[in-house]
């Protein structure tokens, strides 16, 4: 009930060796749990690292496991298709076929005998010539004869393309070989366009593409493809849209459905300009609807065509190199290698087959961007699944690899499938990895100093509650030696003045009257003071059980200056008592505030030893009424100010004090103020006497939760 906030300015000598043990036994061993937790803290980014590194290895390893398997499979099929092609070698050009269809890895294939000679592809669908054209002139055309000769000096002239497509069309017969018969009347043909015979000259190319098929003109071209061209161009230039864009259409559609020649690159321009002719012209529209061809397929079919071709050109140009039976070859079946022509970069695997007198060296182009397709989704979903590491892909031979050293990822070479290309595992974004560590860092020891604190903070507490504890004890015991100096000191007096009178040892009447006075007064100090006790020790348990009743405070005050006057006085004192006319009725406990306002009074007596004066007051301030107590007395010293209505807190000097009491009286008025739902006040100067004020509230109600009777509350 009583608040409790003992400060005693004197700290017992304990004090100390509490806080200090109290520091040893709690503080000292949360400093340095705290000093580790931030040890492992910092360990831990090397963990992290260490962790990381861990995942990048594995990602790695994964990602690697993937590409052996696949190579693994290529391996096999190549072996597999290369035995039973050496088998079944009857005709080089269908089996060569098949093992190319069979593959999807595989953009083409060389096949060479012992002495490096081409087995496949047939002599008609290989380009062995460079992609430049060459200037007639620099070809030996001696062997298409006298007439054929004839026939390019008229067309060299110019003048007379009727006698050069008569001498072309005379040298055919005598020309030995397709090839040469082929060309002759690609000659033949366009002499007649320029002699303004279009009807004819077609019918000479279309012959070329029904007799001729598979030839080709001076640089590789394949004539009878450009014979069909040229007919679909010659309706062009006529003005015959249908007709010339059935040739074309056809012929695109031809173009897509058969093979190109190894190597070569004029399927790649003729489909270019037909695509060009059918597209920009709107010549697709001449066709009927159900006729149209989709020309971005084409489009994209040509590309892929167009790059397959490029390739087995590279390796064409690789030839020396590629038949060459490198030492390192040996050790495994299927040998890769990874080779630059200008700027084209070939993929190939070389496979050795041999029977009894017979050797063949197979040479397939391969799809590198296929062969890594599905390691590069892989390395796509990797990184979806770890964002903070990254993956690539790296060529090694076209830049510097994207890791800062060696410590901070893993790196893998594609050796000896795809030489060059490294597989990089490392971090993602080494900031955002670095800031995410270090924000798990500054939680960690965030927590580590708040626990820190908390430890320090308890061990604060404890020791706070212990020094309390120890105050409380030490208050108890003055309190016990207070009390009974107090009790001791009437009963004396008490005894020593009846023994006296009992024993007629008082000699006057006016002495007698004395001791009977002393006697009463001492009597009256022994039950105030047994009344404080017994008052605390029911305040302490809750026990104390006010009786508010609706009353007149100013009578309350004039009784109590009427019971005590004589006794102020016989102490040598001026009472001043004022009480205001105009006091409302109030709410309170009127045997309670007697002893509060004793209690002051007697206070004010044994504080003034220097100035005997008490004023006793009561009057209104706004919606309170204050009872005062005021003397001249010694004053309270500010220090003890604060603590003055603690329990057992008693002001001055323990030794020097010359007082009695036992520190109890202004706790209670405290108490019972509180139980009014007041306050009490205390206004003083050392050497100038103290002012202690009771606020009581005016209110309609009973202060709450007090019990109150009817009967109480009409008193
Ligand atoms: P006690 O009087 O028994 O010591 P109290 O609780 O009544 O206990 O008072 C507590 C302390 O407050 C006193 O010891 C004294 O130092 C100081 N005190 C109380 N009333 C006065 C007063 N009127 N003048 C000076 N000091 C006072």
């Amino acid at each position: 009930m009583l608040p409790f906030r003992s400060h005693p300015p004197r700290r017992p000598r304990s004090g100390p060796k509490v806080v200090g043990l109290l520091g040893l036994l709690v503080g000292l061993p949360g400093l340095v749990l705290a000093y580790f937790g931030v040890l492992s803290v910092r360990s831990e980014a090397v963990v992290a690292r260490a962790q990381f590194q861990e995942r990048c290895e594995e990602v790695a390893a994964d990602l690697y496991g993937e590409l052996e398997r696949r190579f693994a499979g290529l391996d096999q099929g190549l072996l597999r298709g290369v035995s039973r092609a050496g088998d079944a070698w009857v005709d080089p050009g269908a089996v060569g076929d098949a093992l190319v269809a069979s593959l999807p890895d595989v953009e083409g294939l060389l096949v060479l005998d012992g002495n490096g000679s081409i087995l496949y592809p047939p002599p008609n669908a290989i380009s062995l010539e460079d992609a430049t054209f060459r200037r007639i002139g620099d070809v030996d055309r001696s062997f298409m004869g006298e007439s054929f000769r004839l026939g390019e000096d008229a067309e060299i002239r110019g003048d007379d393309p009727a006698a050069a497509a008569a001498a072309y069309a005379a040298s055919v017969p005598g020309i030995p070989g397709d090839r040469g018969k082929a060309l002759a009347m690609n000659a033949w043909a366009r002499a007649l366009l320029k002699d303004g015979r279009p009807g004819e000259a077609r019918a000479v190319w279309q012959g070329i593409a029904r007799d001729h098929p598979d030839e080709q003109d001076w640089n590789g071209f394949p004539l009878a493809t450009l014979a069909r061209y040229q007919v679909g161009l010659s309706y062009l230039q006529q003005g015959e849209l249908l007709p010339s864009a059935r040739a074309f259409s056809d012929l695109l559609a031809d173009q897509m459905r058969r093979p190109w020649s190894y190597g070569g690159f004029a399927e790649g321009v003729i489909a270019r300009k037909l695509l060009l002719h059918l597209d920009s012209g709107r010549l697709v529209e001449a066709l009927p609807p159900g006729e149209r061809p989709d020309l971005d397929a084409a489009r994209a079919h040509f590309a892929e065509a167009s790059r397959r071709q490029r390739d087995q050109a590279a390796t064409l140009a690789l030839l020396p190199v590629l038949r060459e039976d490198r030492a390192t070859s040996e050790d495994s079946r299927v040998q890769y290698s990874r080779d630059d022509v200008g700027d084209v970069r070939v993929l190939t695997a070389r496979v050795r087959w041999s029977a009894p007198g017979v050797k063949r060296l197979f040479i397939f182009t391969l799809d590198e961007g296929r062969l890594l397709g599905r390691l590069r989704d892989l390395i796509a979903s990797a990184a979806r699944v770890n964002p903070e590491i990254r993956i690539s892909l790296v060529d090694s031979r076209e830049g510097p690899l994207p890791l800062r050293s060696s410590g901070e990822g893993a790196l893998y070479s594609l050796e000896p499938w795809v030489a060059g290309m490294m597989l990089v595992v490392g971090r993602g974004d080494p900031s955002k990895v670095d800031a995410q560590l270090a924000r798990a860092r500054g939680v960690r020891i965030g927590m580590v100093a708040a626990f820190t604190l908390l430890i320090l903070f308890g061990a604060g507490v404890t020791a706070r509650a212990v020094l309390r504890e120890m105050d409380i004890a030490r208050l108890r015991t003055d309190f016990v030696s207070n009390v009974s100096h107090e009790l001791r000191t009437p009963i004396t007096t008490i005894r020593l003045m009846g023994e006296m009178l009992a024993m007629g040892a008082v000699p006057t009447e006016e002495k007698r009257r004395e001791y009977y006075q002393t006697i009463v007064s001492e009597s009256e100090r022994l039950s105030r003071l047994i009344n404080n006790v017994l008052d605390f020790a029911r305040l302490e348990e809750g026990r104390k059980k006010f009786r508010f009743a609706r009353g007149d405070v100013g009578e309350c005050v004039r009784q109590v200056a009427r019971t005590t006057a004589d006794y102020l006085h016989g102490e040598g004192f001026d009472f001043e008592v004022e009480v205001a006319p105009d006091l409302p009725r109030l709410w309170f406990d009127s045997d309670a505030i007697v002893q509060a306002l004793v209690n002051l009074l007697t206070n004010a007596v044994k504080y003034s030893r220097r100035e005997r004066h008490v004023r006793l007051t009561a009057r209104r301030e706004r919606s309170n009424v204050v009872l005062a107590v005021r003397d001249r007395g010694e004053g309270i010293d500010p220090k003890d100010l604060k603590h003055i209505f603690e329990k057992f807190y008693r002001g001055g000097d323990a030794l020097t004090r010359e007082t009695r009491g036992a520190g109890l009286g202004l706790s209670i008025v405290r108490a019972i103020v509180d139980a009014h739902g007041g306050r009490v006040r205390v206004e003083s100067r050392p050497g100038e006497g103290s002012t202690f004020s009771i606020v009581l509230p005016v209110r309609e109600e009973p202060p709450a939760d007090l019990p109150t009777t009817p009967e109480e509350q009409v008193a």
